[in-house]
């Protein structure tokens, strides 16, 4: 048997590195294990050549007063800043975004946690007998970990492979619960540009919101925005588009999409890239902060599927996971 911890979380992005953060900050012994190379999830930040782009979430909102005084924190610290307001309300309503990219912010909330990359979460076993009962989390690479607690903050299809593989019994209501949850993807392009594009200040741009056919979502420059040092823009197909698309050979893809984009392009494309985001945004997501899978020994289900496909949404999520095992702890 390997290491044991208090609780152990699956992913980095923004709703585990929160409910690490909030556990950790009561003495518990925290892991936090995500299969990418980096933290932040969904929040991503990826170099071509000399230019580097923001390809999954593009900004965010603070409604909550708890999240807007993380933001105001993260502002102050020099990892968030206001990118633009929305034309609505009195003022329009702050967009933020992580200076100088959005993964700025994923860093921050992961300073000083235990976070191990690179590492594939396979299944997770009940063990022991009632009195002692854990959970036994296995890799892929099978070594083994074992923790008094879990949360699960992959997407939920995802979260349920990792149950079902380590035949965790899902109360039926539960299931059914968890089994509601639907995504859309999305396909992101990234191109570095030779010049300047035609996209207007700040440097990102919704084309056609009204119009459910056309194949792009949002557009954004990089180098406006201040994340690449060289012309760099991220191309955001629809979700009706992306859902079409997603067996389409990758190249079809990328020029469907750049050919849709040139009139905000204004230069050549001179190199690119494509990432699927197979599980995006909830399209259909719980009321519910975080779902508990076992109340002892304390399994939970969280992430942006819980109150909706938001950054804060997966903030308020991660929170409400570690109030969670807090108590059953
Ligand atoms: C293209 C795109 C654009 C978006 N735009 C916006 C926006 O403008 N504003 C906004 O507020 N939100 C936006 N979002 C949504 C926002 O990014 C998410 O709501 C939020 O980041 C979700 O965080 P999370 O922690 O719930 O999940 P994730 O970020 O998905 O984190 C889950 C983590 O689990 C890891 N993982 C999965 N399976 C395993 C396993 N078996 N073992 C180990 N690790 C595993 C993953 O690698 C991942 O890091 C966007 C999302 C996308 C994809």
């Amino acid at each position: 048997m390997g290491e044991a911890f208090d609780v152990l979380i699956v992913g980095a992005g923004m709703s585990g590195l929160t409910a690490a953060r909030g556990l950790a900050a009561t003495g518990r012994s925290v892991r936090v294990v995500d299969k990418g190379r980096g933290v932040g999830g969904r929040v991503a930040t990826r170099r071509i050549s000399d230019a580097t782009f923001d390809h999954g979430a593009q900004f965010f909102t603070a409604r909550d007063p708890r999240f807007l005084a993380l933001v105001e924190q993260w502002v102050a610290e020099g990892a968030a800043s206001e990118w633009f307001r929305s034309s609505s309300g009195s003022g329009g309503n702050p967009r933020y975004r992580g200076t100088p990219t959005m993964t700025s912010i994923a860093k921050a909330l992961s300073a000083g946690l235990d976070v191990v990359l690179s590492t594939r979460v396979e299944s997770v076993r009940r063990v022991g007998d009632t009195d002692r009962a854990a959970w036994r989390v296995r890799f892929a690479d099978a070594t083994e970990v074992e923790a008094g607690s879990v949360i699960l903050t992959p997407p939920v299809p995802q979260s349920l492979e990792i149950l079902r593989s380590g035949e965790v019994v899902i109360e039926s209501q539960t299931r059914s619960l968890l089994e509601s949850v639907e995504y859309a993807p999305c396909i992101a392009i990234m191109a570095v540009l030779n010049g300047p594009s035609r996209i207007d200040p700040p440097g990102g741009i919704a084309p056609k919101p009204d119009d459910p056919a056309f194949p792009i979502s949002w557009i954004s420059d990089n180098r406006q925005k201040g994340v690449s040092n060289v012309a760099a823009i991220t191309i955001h197909a629809s979700a009706a588009f992306s859902r079409e698309n997603l067996q389409r050979d990758p190249k079809d893809v990328a020029d469907a999409l750049l050919s849709a984009a040139s009139p905000w392009l204004g230069s050549d494309a001179i190199e690119h890239q494509l990432h699927v985001w197979r599980y995006a945004r909830p399209t259909r997501f719980l009321d519910v902060g975080c779902v508990t899978v076992c109340a002892s020994p304390a399994l939970v289900v969280a992430g942006d599927a819980c109150l909706g496909a938001r950054l804060e949404a997966a903030v308020l999520s991660g929170w409400a996971a570690a109030s969670v095992c807090t108590t059953s702890l």
